[in-house]
């Protein structure tokens, strides 16, 4: 059974009559997560974890949204709908969807490592698993969580000592929160552009405990930001915004910075590979453990990931998506 269909508007389960992550408006939409390749504008109902909605509300502003706990069911026509954790961000899901003892599960963005902030990604057997392929490649093996966090503080330290600021590139939502707790034990204050900061109180007003940070304003002074150290969204990297902080220096934490030469491109001075998506065993796994016969990959490296899929006997294929431009960053910060 084609429970989940792929259209021009997005994933649609028609006996349910509700898209997930949907490209364009539709009637009720069911959300895996807050970036904004995944939540867009225009939709009637918005149904997405908890979390998810204050995020949303930020994002997006006041809409009809429906907002559940991760296990939660909820009946559209006679199909179950539930959420799972998918470790990505926080609020983070993976939707789990049944009719008729047939489970199809999508997973959105996800990882399986646990960053200590969005909650543990969570197996969910099914008959058919959607998933993602970001870093669908042999090549991308993350190293631990607490070896780039090591990597962070000791540059952190470095540049004080050389009399430096330290810009730390990091998606305002997600990133930027996983790593407070790196910086926080080599630093009293805390810098944030303006994104960051909205995304920070939108996350403690919704009771997430995170580590104090201090807004950059137009009235920040120049003693103020002497050898600070400072996170800002990519769309900050590169521009004029960052020259408040002379003589700084410019790290970025990304998946990506484990390929040569993105580094270089992206301007870094130094590049930390923190990723919030699985990496290929990651991957791996995570489609392992749901047990499904037949699996979908979404935006990433699909036909590298699907073709392996296919020689080790998993029914795979590869489905077009408007996904993986992670996060077009609004410059709303100062
Ligand atoms: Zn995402
Ligand atoms: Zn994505």
């Amino acid at each position: 059974m084609q429970l989940i269909e792929f259209t021009d508007k997005g994933l649609y389960c028609r006996v349910g009559d509700f898209y997930i992550d949907p490209w364009k408006s539709v009637p009720y939409a069911v959300i895996t997560h807050a970036h904004s390749d995944h939540a867009r504008y225009g939709s009637g109902t918005y149904l997405c974890h908890q979390l998810t909605k204050p995020l949303l509300q930020l994002r997006l502003g006041n809409n009809n949204y429906e907002a559940i706990a991760w296990n939660e069911a909820v009946y559209r026509n006679g199909v179950k709908v539930s959420l799972h954790p998918a470790g990505h961000i926080i609020g983070s899901s993976q939707i789990r969807v049944e009719y008729k003892g047939e489970v199809w599960v999508v997973s959105g963005d996800y990882k399986t490592v646990d960053d200590g902030i969005s909650t543990i990604f969570e197996p969910v057997r099914c008959n058919t698993f959607i998933t993602e392929s970001t870093f669908g490649l042999p090549i991308y093996q993350w190293e631990s969580q607490s070896t780039i966090f090591e990597q962070i503080g000791n540059w952190i330290l470095r540049n004080k000592e050389q009399n430096v600021s330290s810009v730390l590139i990091a998606y305002s939502l997600g990133k930027a929160q996983r790593i407070l707790h790196a910086v926080k034990a080599v630093t009293d204050t805390i810098w944030v552009h303006g994104a960051i900061w909205n995304a920070h109180q939108t996350l403690v007003a919704a009771g997430i405990r995170l580590p104090e940070v201090k807004r950059i304003t137009t009235e920040t002074t120049k003693t103020e930001l002497k050898n600070a150290v400072v996170i800002a969204p990519p769309g900050a990297d590169g521009s004029p915004w960052l020259k408040r902080f002379n003589p700084y220096t410019v790290g970025v934490c990304s998946g990506w910075m484990q390929v040569r030469g993105n580094k270089r491109r992206n301007n870094a001075d130094a590049g930390f590979v923190l990723s919030d998506h699985a990496d290929w065993n990651g991957l791996l796994s995570a489609i392992n453990a749901t047990g499904a016969q037949r699996v979908f990959v979404t935006h990433g490296f699909q036909s590298v990931l699907s073709r392996y899929l296919n020689e080790k006997g998993v029914e795979a294929s590869e489905v077009k998506t408007a996904y993986g431009e992670e996060e077009v960053e609004k410059e709303d910060g100062v």
